[in-house]
């Protein structure tokens, strides 16, 4: 920001307008900063083959190899020679870009092959891909909202920015339950209008907690009520389930959730994102999602990337036990070691900091004395004063990768005079 040229920022055209709207990005940008919430880019350069290790680049220092423990590619797919191998064939085949819409060019025999796939995977009649699995809540979210008369939208208090935008954006009217709290969901739901059409939309594994929703009982409770149930099961496919369906299909819970939402991108390694419902859900949503409809599609190549991905990851139970064995591990090695292990019922693995500016510290530690890289995470995404370093175990971090970690965040925590709980090993 400093190396701007004054005279190339934008200035109010006309003097009435009264702002000066670089000056007044550059301040909320300062406010960001001062609070320790400005957020840097760590440049990385994946190298198939050796993750969880990558590349580290970064401005006037040579590249160095770090080892990656905040990565949502939590399987290793993004590497895996299956997806590589079709992706390339396809980009061989058919080329780059989808050449359109959806509807005008741009479906291609991959995404139908894909639909269907995702469709039986979760159980359902139909599925439907989006680029993004942002763009898949947003814009399922709102159609739905919008469209069903007086809608009401009961909202966990913790979902994720893409469904809050997508129920704002509907113009619906929203409640919010707290979190994972089913006797307010209850209470909520039992204060309104029997006749008013509803949708309850929740997560199965929360992003930054790693707790895990009551899904039947939820379901049980909205169907209660005439309501729809609405699943984001973005940090749980490929995961969790004999199929790796998520944890829907893990609680015997699939065919309670009438609209389920996934990414492509995370535990499946590529990009974009889907819904799997039933058959005249989709149709709609197909026929008016506005990101759907007016978007160019995802590219042949990573669609075909994307049902490869999935084939061999829900016919490969080991990959989940295996990834379940590295979280083990490291949950215990963290609670031994006397490190505040947040309580997380899946993956994803927080360590309390509690400090926006203690935690973008412990994290410039790991990478400048342990060669670890670990991205703070701070406000909006959790609350002030539960800043965290959120830790995301995969199959392919060794026994070493784990203990060198461990060793590593001691050493930082007493760098930092933070607190070291009485380990277990009675060594804090
Ligand atoms: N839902 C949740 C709970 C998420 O955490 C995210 C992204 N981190 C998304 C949806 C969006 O998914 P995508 O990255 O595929 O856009």
């Amino acid at each position: 920001i400093k190396d701007i040229d004054a005279s190339r920022t934008q200035r109010a055209l006309v003097p009435s307008v009264g702002i000066d709207y670089d000056s007044f990005f550059v301040s909320q940008l300062n406010a960001l900063r001062d609070e320790g919430r400005y957020r840097h880019f760590a440049e990385l350069e994946r190298i198939v083959g050796a993750f969880p290790k990558a590349r580290l680049h970064r401005p006037g220092q040579p590249p160095r190899d770090v080892i990656v423990w905040c990565s949502n590619d939590y399987l290793g797919m993004g590497q895996h020679p299956a997806v590589l191998e079709t992706m390339q064939a396809a980009v061989g085949s058919q080329g780059s870009g989808a050449g359109g819409t959806r509807n005008i060019s741009g479906t291609n025999i991959a995404h139908v092959a894909l639909e269907r796939e995702l469709a039986t995977l979760h159980g359902k009649q139909a599925a439907l891909v989006f680029t993004s699995g942002y763009v898949a809540n947003e814009t399922t979210l709102q159609t739905l909202g919008a469209a069903l008369p007086k809608c009401e939208i009961y909202s966990d208090a913790l979902n994720h920015a893409s469904m809050i935008a997508g129920i704002r954006h509907s113009g619906a009217v929203r409640r919010i339950f707290r979190h994972n709290d089913l006797d307010h969901l209850e209470e909520l739901l039992a204060a309104s209008d029997p006749a008013t059409p509803k949708i309850v939309a929740f997560e199965s594994v929360y992003s930054m907690d790693g707790d895990v929703a009551p899904i039947g009982q939820i379901c049980k409770a909205a169907h209660r009520h005439g309501a729809l149930t609405y699943l984001d099961e973005v940090h749980a496919v490929g995961m969790y389930g004999a199929r790796g369906a998520g944890i829907a299909e893990r609680d015997g819970a699939l065919e309670e959730v009438d609209i389920i939402q996934g990414t492509l991108a995370k535990a499946f390694g590529v990009i974009g994102g889907y819904i799997a419902s039933s058959a005249a859900t989709v149709d709609f949503i197909r026929s008016f999602g506005a990101g759907f409809i007016f978007s160019t599609s995802m590219p042949p190549a990573i669609a075909a990337a994307a049902l490869a991905s999935i084939r061999h990851v829900s016919c490969n139970l080991e990959l989940r036990v295996r990834h379940q064995d590295r979280v083990e591990r490291l949950k215990h090695r963290l609670h031994h070691a006397g490190l505040p292990l947040m309580p997380s019922a899946t993956h994803i693995v927080p360590v309390l900091v509690g400090d926006a500016a203690r935690c973008k510290q412990a994290s410039d530690l790991l990478l400048d004395g342990y060669r670890i890289y670990v991205q703070p995470i701070n406000y909006p995404t959790v609350p002030r004063g539960t800043e965290r370093l959120r830790l995301t175990p995969t199959p392919l971090h060794s026994d070493e990768d784990i203990a060198y970690l461990v060793e590593a965040l001691q050493h930082v925590w007493r760098t930092l005079g933070l607190d070291l709980g009485i380990a277990v090993n009675g060594k804090p």
